[in-house]
């Protein structure tokens, strides 16, 4: 793969162009590797069943969102923003909004439960333009990492039984989440609902930490083989 690299001081946010690109090989070589053992991709374009999951996003893709949003032509930034408060009202009107704001307590239990609760409300992701991505290029690294290879029609109602995706030995996003909260421990992944992502970066204003960039990209990337990150995520 090549890649650039910034060699300065920077936010993880300047890495996620070369870190996109990584997940976008790892899972093209995982895809044809399924296919070559029978389980071809089956996602197609039009279909967004996908995209009324709880999508998880490192920080770092969090404050990229808002700042993707903020950058907008009027009148579409207004109403993507209005479909953002509008995921943000349907949540809070069963009171799911709360517990979604204190996830980072959550066991893994909760956490399958949280994410069963959040599909069952059928919350569109606010990029969900005719069932397609409208941020295809821009879209989170978590997007990226999820195919699936059974039939199409089972992503309206998935179970762990009736839906399969294609295996990935690792998540690049979660590994950027873990290395942006400098954990050691994949349980202590901070990551942020994507229809949380522009309230997120409101609340956290405070100028983000800056490292060689080189360095950083080492960093994440040797947690893709000492971290098995990202399990349990669905995503
Ligand atoms: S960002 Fe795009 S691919 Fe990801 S959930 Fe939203 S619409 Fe779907």
């Amino acid at each position: 793969m090549e890649m650039d690299v910034p060699m300065g001081e920077v936010p993880m946010r300047s890495l996620l162009p070369a870190l996109q690109a990584t997940a976008d090989a790892l899972v093209s070589h995982a895809a044809a590797q399924s296919a070559a053992a029978g389980k071809p991709v089956t996602c197609s374009a039009g279909c967004g069943a996908c995209c009324r999951q709880v999508v998880p996003v490192a920080p770092a893709e969090a404050r990229q969102i808002a700042a993707l949003v903020e950058e907008l032509p009027e009148p579409r930034r207004t109403e993507v923003k209005a479909r953002f408060a509008d995921a943000l009202r349907r949540l809070a009107e069963p009171g799911l909004l709360e517990p979604f704001e204190r996830r980072g307590e959550w066991t893994a239990a909760e956490r399958t439960e949280k994410g069963l609760a959040y599909f069952a409300l059928g919350i569109a992701c606010p990029f969900l333009e005719s069932e397609s991505c409208s941020i295809y290029a821009d879209r989170p690294i978590a997007c990226r990492e999820y195919l699936v290879t059974s039939p199409p029609g089972f992503c309206a109602a998935p179970t762990p039984r009736s839906v399969d995706t294609v295996h990935l030995p690792t998540r690049v996003w979660a590994a950027v989440a873990l290395e942006e909260a400098g954990g050691g421990d994949p349980g202590s992944i901070s990551w942020v609902p994507l229809v949380l992502a522009p309230a997120f970066a409101a609340a956290n204003l405070d100028g983000e930490a800056l490292h060689p960039g080189p360095e950083l990209l080492r960093s994440v990337y040797a947690r893709f083989t000492r971290d098995r990150t990202g399990e349990g995520f669905g995503r």
